[in-house]
């Protein structure tokens, strides 16, 4: 290649790309790295039975221990990572740390149902997202009925189909499945009767206006009558006051998850107190 063209290319490239392209790219790079040097962190965050306030499961959150910024939050690295494909690498990882993490728990003889991990629709349009996920489960030694996948109602509707035999595949496999942020990804109910998860997330974005907000209140009132009705449980998510968590718990939602009962935490700082091994809830309904 002559030494001219390749020079007017960098030029041309070096005008396009503007500072925040430049940014990501420099992020992408950083991001392949940690996961290298082992600077992601899964931090855990309780699910509440709504009814007695214990805790029933914990979700995995993933966070980058930066070393000069701190954590960064997800929502400023998932969306590169997924730009970038690394997002794949980074779910497998929380995976396998999700489930060591809870296969120690269940050792220690703490009563949890599950742990819950978050599957990007790049991984979930993986075909052999079962197998994936089986090689994890004989690693870690963890039984399939303690994870719960949580797939996004969006990710299932980029390819309906495909998600449907995928689930399928999943849950006979044994491992729990939910559809994550329900209510924000258009998916018809015909979808939802075919697609045979256990359970529904309620995005927080209906939650936040609870009990106040006509509109939040119908919303919330009639995915727990869904869920119910078709026989999953349902989960509300974001939920941070004690009138939000009395508002849930008379409409019959089972469990609440949220500032509210506690923040995503390293897994070393969690205070399990008394004997039954539940944690203490700050919210009580
Ligand atoms: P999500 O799965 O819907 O997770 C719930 C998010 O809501 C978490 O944010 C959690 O910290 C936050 N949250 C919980 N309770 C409250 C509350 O009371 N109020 C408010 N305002 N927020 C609350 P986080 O940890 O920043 O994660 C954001 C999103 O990033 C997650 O949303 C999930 O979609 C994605 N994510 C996190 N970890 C992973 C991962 O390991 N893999 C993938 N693919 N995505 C992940
Ligand atoms: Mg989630
Ligand atoms: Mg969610
Ligand atoms: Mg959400």
């Amino acid at each position: 290649k002559a030494k001219g063209s390749g020079r007017s290319t960098y030029a041309f490239y070096s005008q396009e790309l503007t500072s925040q392209a430049q940014q990501r790219l420099e992020l992408a790079s950083s991001l392949r790295q940690a996961l290298e040097q082992q600077q992601l962190r899964v931090h855990y965050q309780g699910i509440y039975d709504l009814s007695n306030g214990r805790i029933v499961s914990f979700e995995a959150l993933v966070r980058w221990l930066h070393p000069e910024q701190g954590l960064i939050p997800p929502a400023a690295f998932i969306p590169i990572a997924e730009e970038s494909g690394m997002i794949s690498a980074i779910d497998h990882w929380v995976l396998e740390e999700a489930c060591r993490q809870m296969q120690l728990w269940l050792s220690q003889g703490k009563v949890l149902r599950f742990v819950s991990v978050n599957i990007s629709s790049r991984l979930f349009s993986h075909a052999d997202l079962d197998q994936h996920i089986a090689r994890i489960l004989r690693r870690t030694g963890l039984e399939p009925r303690y994870l719960e996948l949580e797939i996004t109602e969006s990710a299932v509707m980029e390819d309906p189909d495909a998600a449907s035999v995928l689930l399928a595949r999943l849950r006979a496999l044994g491992v729990r499945l939910a559809i994550d942020d329900f209510g924000t990804g258009y998916s018809s109910l015909l979808r939802l009767k075919s697609m045979k998860v256990h359970k529904l997330k309620i995005d927080q974005g209906f939650i936040s206006g609870l009990p106040d907000d006509q509109e939040d209140a119908a919303i919330t009132r009639s995915v727990i009558g869904l869920a119910h009705n078709l026989g999953l449980c349902v989960v509300a998510e974001g939920v941070e006051t004690a009138e939000q968590a009395a508002f849930l718990l008379q409409e019959g939602c089972d469990f609440g998850q949220g500032y509210g009962f506690a923040r995503p935490q390293a897994a070393s700082d969690i205070d399990w107190c008394d004997s039954t091994m539940s944690y203490g809830q700050r919210i009580t309904v």
